[in-house]
């Protein structure tokens, strides 16, 4: 398969497992293109629902390997915990996502390609009267998508808001639509207000994330990225580029930070800016946008450390590079 635009093109068979409020069914394979719900849909009326997204890579001897899926797992079980959704025990999650792997690893791209995993947990307790309760019934199902290497064209501008959250705290730490949702009239109206590509939320002024991704301040000797805290998405991403920035000679700083810390980070000639997530592993910001007013991102523009760590996590994602994660951070 080609790569087409990022999450739009999909393998043709999907895993599912469902649970009945008793126990988990074995996982099956099944057409992709299309799933029967009940229009009364827990998930559908009340938010209940959560993903997770992460790349199955190409390894050098020809088999197909997620990256961190156990931190994946986790993270899935975290948000089913927090949306009171029946919890997936985590070896059900891995024997959904290998089968899935295993039944579509000849459609995985070859490097810098990657097969995107996208599993699914939803509410689906068929009763309209239940939006004071939990679903007592649930869906998993993961989808696979044949990706090339996703980057955004050119640099982002991204504008700080420091007024509207972007979720409230006991949603931070969710990986769930409703958040997304939450912060869309957000993103809109920076949009149309400063042509920007994504909002940087940054509540009390301290920063926190955007509306998809985590965020990291670089220059060629420091990353720098925000303490974790219950306002933002612990990302898989960050917390590998933490892992490995140091084998670059790069020191890693986690603690709050200032939008006045970041305006001055970015008037030096050497910073760089990143929004860091799966999909894109790190992009580039161009132009920050504060209090309306548009700042660049370093004069050099080059975005060497970018451009190297990127490098480095999609090696060690692919075998290129030997690398073994500390998991138990
Ligand atoms: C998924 C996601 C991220 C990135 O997490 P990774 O594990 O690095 O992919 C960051 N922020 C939000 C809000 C997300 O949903």
């Amino acid at each position: 398969m080609s790569a087409a635009t990022f999450g739009t093109e999909f393998a043709p068979v999907m895993a599912t497992t469902g649970f009945d409020g008793v126990g988990w069914t074995e996982v099956q394979l099944t057409p992709s293109d299309s799933l029967e719900l009940h229009p009364a849909t827990h998930a559908l009326h009340y938010g209940s629902s959560c993903f997770e997204g992460l790349k199955a890579h190409r390894q050098p001897d020809g088999s197909v390997v997620a990256f961190r899926q156990s931190r994946h797992v986790a993270r899935l079980r975290s948000s089913a915990e927090g949306l009171c959704l029946p919890q997936p025990p985590t070896e059900l999650v891995d024997d959904l996502l290998d089968q899935l792997i295993a039944s579509t690893a000849e459609l995985t791209p070859d490097p810098p390609g990657s097969l995107y995993l996208r599993p699914t947990l939803i509410g689906t307790d068929t009763s309209i009267g239940a939006a004071a309760h939990p679903s007592r019934t649930a869906l998993l199902y993961a989808l696979a998508c044949p990706v090339g290497d996703y980057l955004p064209a050119g640099e982002l501008t991204i504008a700080v808001e420091t007024s509207r959250p972007r979720t409230t705290p006991q949603f931070g730490r969710i990986k769930t639509g409703a958040n997304y949702a939450m912060a869309l009239a957000t993103i809109e109206r920076a949009r149309t207000l400063h042509d920007a590509d994504q909002v940087l939320f940054a509540a009390d002024g301290i920063l926190q994330e955007t509306g998809a991704s985590n965020v990291v301040l670089l220059d060629e000797h420091a990353l720098l990225t925000p303490a974790l805290d219950n306002s933002f998405l612990h990302g898989v991403t960050r917390d590998s580029l933490l892992q490995l920035a140091p084998t670059l000679g790069i020191g890693v700083t986690e603690r709050p930070i200032t939008v006045e810390e970041l305006v001055d980070w970015i008037s030096r000639p050497d910073a760089e800016v990143a929004l860091v997530g799966t999909a894109a592993v790190l992009a580039p910001v161009g132009t920050i946008v504060v209090d309306g007013r548009r700042h660049n991102v370093g004069t050099a523009g080059f975005n060497r450390v970018i451009e190297r760590l990127r490098h480095t996590l999609i090696a060690v994602q692919t075998g290129d590079q030997p690398f073994v994660f500390d998991e138990a951070r």
